[in-house]
């Protein structure tokens, strides 16, 4: 450790200082005392006067001549001294600006730095343009291949970034795989910070190869310039950040410019997620429900349970805007039991045969627990089990499938079905559908809407409702929008629909008079009363 002998050496060098001072002072207090008797002496006897030169003060003067001499080398050792302070003080004042990785600035004295090249270029009527970097999937780098490896990285991504920079940018690592790279531009060329950002993206995916081993990278790029409601480094780092996050999200190794959209999308988004914090157990995320129709029937034969926010503020919120977040802030699990609670309380009166599907998210398949939660929901409101299907995507079935295969397990323990959602889209593999124990497969809404026009549509349709029949296992259509769709469906065999065409997704009360109009609500007169004996679930053993 430095810090101790920095903190005991200051007072030291003072006195030692204070020392040297006093004995040179007095040294020529002394000298000039007796350097001038002596020399009077001298002249006098040189001048042939009888004064004899003293020796005892020769002595004194030698002795004097000796301690100035003697300062002279303290004082230079001292200065010495003093330049290494300095120099060590300029080399952790370095240090504490830079990346000791990379030698890049750091964040803080980016925004110093910064500052002073964006005071420049507003003064010579430019502008000045930021790039931030970010590599894509670092992580699993690291996990990969260790640690080294991840800076030596960093360290190269660094030096290409650096390679293609312009002359006088200011270079910077902002956290452990984000870089920054900003200079000044005429803000008419827009072109020459695409042109910049185009060739780090292409130079960054090559391969890195490190030991003879080929490391596949790719990075992210946000621009942002500054213009007429810029008015700060710091505020140019945030859009082009912004810019960033939007480029990650639309499928990474590319650059996305900065625009005001992206800016209120991501505000909107904080709002929801901080309100979607109290909407759940304020239940103002209620459950809609969207009919599904025998083709053959034409009757209904239960609904798909579709999760809308009521917003008190916002009105209705559609799935795809909310259910992202709660996936995100880990309150999806706590989501979908409110909506199932609710769905389940909603329809134990209705008619015996109405089944329900809700949708459950791969995120959830990760709770150990959810089997058990999901039948404790259904023993509480008194929906019967074997009125409940489980729609699951392909996702579903990558992260954990010995543990998707035991939750799957104990919820077809009690009767429970399985559908297989979006089927048609991703990757459609027959070893997925072989994974777990299905009993429906759903067709992807985007090809059933449009397979009147697209002959890739029918065919894709038109093979999954074959491959259903040889695995014994029956096909619901989505996205059913007109008679047509229909009636193409049921010609090549398909069993079950759903979509527009039978209407769109209902609150509770207009479910419950769409029921009573077609006599589909249970002739029990008390909602509230609790469930009759014998249609609860048999509980796990
Ligand atoms: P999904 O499971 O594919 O649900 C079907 C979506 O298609 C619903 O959108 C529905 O309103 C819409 N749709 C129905 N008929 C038609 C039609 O004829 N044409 C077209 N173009 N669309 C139709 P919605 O309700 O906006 O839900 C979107 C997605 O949000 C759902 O897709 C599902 O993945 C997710 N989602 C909804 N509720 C929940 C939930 O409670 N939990 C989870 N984990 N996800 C949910
Ligand atoms: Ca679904
Ligand atoms: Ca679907």
């Amino acid at each position: 450790m430095t810090a101790k002998p920095a903190a005991t050496r200051a007072p030291r060098n003072i006195s030692r200082e204070f020392m040297t001072g006093a004995v040179t002072g007095a040294a020529i207090l002394l000298f000039v005392c007796t350097g001038g008797a002596v020399i009077v002496k001298t002249i006098a006897h040189l001048h042939g006067g009888t004064a004899v030169v003293d020796r005892t003060l020769i002595a004194v003067m030698l002795l004097n001549i000796a301690l100035i001499l003697f300062g002279w080398f303290r004082y230079r050792a001292l200065a010495e001294e003093l330049s290494d302070l300095t120099d060590a003080g300029h080399r952790a004042q370095a240090l504490a600006q830079r990346d000791p990785l990379t030698g890049f600035l750091n964040r803080r004295s980016l925004s110093d730095d910064g500052a002073t090249l964006f005071a420049s270029a507003r003064r010579r009527d430019k502008a000045m343009a930021m790039l931030t970097i970010d590599v894509d999937h670092f992580k699993s780098v690291n996990d990969l291949h260790g640690y080294a490896v991840g800076d030596l990285l960093l360290a190269h991504v660094a030096e290409t970034i650096a390679a293609i920079a312009p002359g006088a940018s200011l270079l910077a690592r902002l956290g452990e795989d984000e870089f920054a790279c900003a200079f000044v531009f005429d803000s008419a060329h827009r072109n020459v910070a695409d042109r910049i950002a185009e060739r780090m993206i292409a130079a960054l995916a090559l391969p890195f190869r490190n030991n003879g081993v080929d490391i596949h990278t790719s990075v992210s790029i946000g621009i942002a310039h500054s213009d007429g409601d810029c008015g700060s480094i710091d505020a140019l780092l945030r859009k082009a950040d912004i810019a960033l996050h939007a480029a990650k999200t639309s499928g990474r190794n590319r650059r996305a410019w900065f625009d005001h959209a992206m800016e209120r999308a991501l505000q909107l988004r904080g709002e929801l997620e901080a309100g979607l914090r109290n909407a759940i157990p304020a239940q103002e995320i209620v459950p809609y429900f969207e009919q599904q129709v025998d083709l053959t029937t034409g009757r209904i034969t239960g609904f798909e349970v579709l999760a809308r926010w009521e917003h008190p503020v916002r009105g209705m919120i559609a799935p795809d805007a909310f259910i992202p977040i709660a996936e995100e802030i880990g309150m999806i699990g706590e989501l979908s039991l409110s909506i199932m609670r609710q769905a389940f309380a909603d329809a134990r009166d209705w008619d015996a045969g109405l089944t329900l599907s809700v949708n459950v998210s791969p995120l959830q398949l990760r709770d150990a627990w959810l089997a058990q939660k999901i039948i404790k929901t259904l023993v509480e409101t008194g929906f019967p089990a074997s009125r409940l299907e489980i729609e699951i995507t392909e996702t579903a079935l990558f992260d954990n499938l010995p543990l998707a295969q035991s939750i799957v397990g104990s919820l077809k323990n009690q009767g429970i079905r399985l559908a297989l959602d979006d089927f048609g889209t991703g990757y459609s593999s027959l070893a997925h559908l072989r994974a777990l124990p299905f009993d429906r497969i759903k067709i992807d809404k985007s090809f059933v809407s449009s397979i009147l026009d697209n002959p890739e549509s029918m065919a894709i349709v038109n093979t999954i409702v074959r491959l259903g029949d040889s695995l014994n296992l029956p096909t619901t259509a989505e996205g059913i929008e007109d008679a047509a769709i229909e009636e193409r469906l049921h010609a090549i065999g398909c069993a079950k629909g759903q979509g527009y065409l039978y209407g769109r997704p209902l609150g509770t009360a207009q479910v419950r008079r769409l029921l009573a109009e077609k006599r589909l609500l249970a002739q029990r007169p008390d909602r509230d009363a609790p469930p009759p004996r014998g249609i609860a679930p048999r509980l796990a053993s």
